[in-house]
């Protein structure tokens, strides 16, 4: 039987692992702490808050392969409530659907020719490029939309055919989850014990085509997985890896009772918005106010912000600040590659910034799922 050291028990390893156990593959998941990375949400004086907001897209790659597990996840989606566009001019409607998209003022000036043209998928170029015949409000609002689905600060120089991808994508609708995003990774965690998986809770120090060294010894395998970040699997494997640091500065708001304002509110023309997940999942009483702004930012930015939007915010019973998160490490940038799960024989990768497919958490299951044909591929070719 073919072994499987897991080295991160995040969202990637979790799946990893699973996908592997699920073909006949004995795998051990190695993980220091409680299991679930950036996917964790911490309660907070009897609320749920998953770190900054997090929504689970309908049709990406992680729906699907939880379906595929038999994993069903509850939840609400956040625009089917009042969502609002922030404008130069004041608050707008989101345009939810193509009419209303049509009559909407942050069409102004663009022709119909124009915008049908962004009902095809780009060719191979920057977003820049693709969106270039574009008046300005029209763009700013698809830059919007492309921050909001892909946590890009510049979207510019996204690949325009993975932004389409996403866009098409945020169609689909999102999920946020009843119990945040905790519940993700418990029915993971769950799963993963049903499997067989096996939990080790250590650090790995060194890894190796088929070997890792922990604070508490070596364990060897036929194949190791490295499914932390990737700044932290170049400094355990010497692989040289391409990635791009994706950053993100929240401000978390917890009330006793829901202040007045949106649901959800996004910025057209600065890198902000605000999402009220209690208003479609369940997280406990009272509220759960996340403001994201892309990028760095200073928390004065985000709370000068709240005060126009949500005037009562400073009433929030918790105040979290948690500036620079790390979102990712794989935007897919037009000409930019991002590292194959296979990268040698004994040695894979899995995570956010592996692999050609999806971005965020779709991107660390897509990656579980080339981790997982490799792993078989090589398993039938040593049989044969
Ligand atoms: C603010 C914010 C908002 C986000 N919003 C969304 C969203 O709306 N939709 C979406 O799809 N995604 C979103 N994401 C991204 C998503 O959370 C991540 O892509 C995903 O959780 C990454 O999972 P991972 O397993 O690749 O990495 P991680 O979650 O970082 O897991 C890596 C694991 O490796 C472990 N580890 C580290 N070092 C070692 C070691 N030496 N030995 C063993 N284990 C080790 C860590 O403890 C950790 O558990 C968001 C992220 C943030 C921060």
């Amino acid at each position: 039987m073919t072994r499987a050291l897991v080295i991160g028990g995040g969202l990637a390893g979790l799946l990893t692992s699973i996908e592997l156990a699920n073909h006949g593959i004995q795998a051990t998941l190695i993980e220091p702490k409680a299991p679930g990375g950036r996917a964790r949400s911490q309660r907070l004086l009897g609320q749920t808050f998953n770190l900054g907001p997090h929504a689970l897209y309908r049709r990406g790659h992680l729906m699907r392969i939880l379906s595929k597990h038999g994993l069903t996840l509850l939840g609400g989606d956040p625009l089917a409530l009042k969502s609002t566009l922030r404008m130069q001019d004041g608050l707008h409607p989101l345009p939810g659907s193509l009419p209303a998209l049509l009559t909407h003022p942050v069409l102004a000036g663009a022709r119909i020719n124009t915008l049908l043209k962004l009902a095809l998928r780009p060719k191979d170029m920057d977003v820049d490029t693709w969106l270039s015949d574009l008046p300005p409000l029209p763009r700013s609002f698809l830059y919007a939309l492309l921050r909001l689905s892909t946590y890009a600060p510049n979207p510019g120089s996204l690949s325009a055919p993975a932004a389409f991808d996403q866009l098409q994508l945020a169609q689909g609708g999102v999920l946020y989850l009843h119990g945040g995003w905790q519940s993700l990774v418990q029915g993971l965690v769950e799963k993963a014990k049903e499997k067989g998986v096996t939990l080790v809770r250590e650090r790995a120090t060194e890894v190796r085509a088929g070997w890792v060294r922990t604070e508490a010894g070596t364990h060897s395998a036929d194949e190791v997985i490295v499914a932390t970040t990737a700044p932290t699997a170049q400094k355990l494997t010497g692989l040289e890896l391409s990635q791009e640091l994706v950053l993100a500065s929240c401000l978390d708001l917890g009330f006793a009772e829901r202040p007045a304002g949106p649901s959800f509110c996004l910025d057209l023309e600065r890198p902000i918005y605000a999402s009220m997940h209690s208003d479609s999942a369940a997280l406990g009483t009272g509220a759960v106010l996340h403001l994201m702004h892309y990028g760095r930012c200073s928390r004065q930015v985000l709370e000068q912000w709240a005060d126009a939007q949500y005037p009562a915010w400073r009433e929030a019973q918790t105040k979290r600040w948690l500036p620079a998160l790390q979102v990712s490490h794989g935007l897919l940038r037009a000409g930019v590659p991002r590292p194959s799960a296979r990268q040698a024989p004994g040695l894979l990768l899995a995570g956010d910034y592996v692999g050609p497919h999806g971005m965020l958490a779709d991107a660390c299951a897509a990656s579980a799922e080339q981790v997982r044909r490799a792993v078989c591929d090589a398993q039938q070719t040593a049989a044969a």
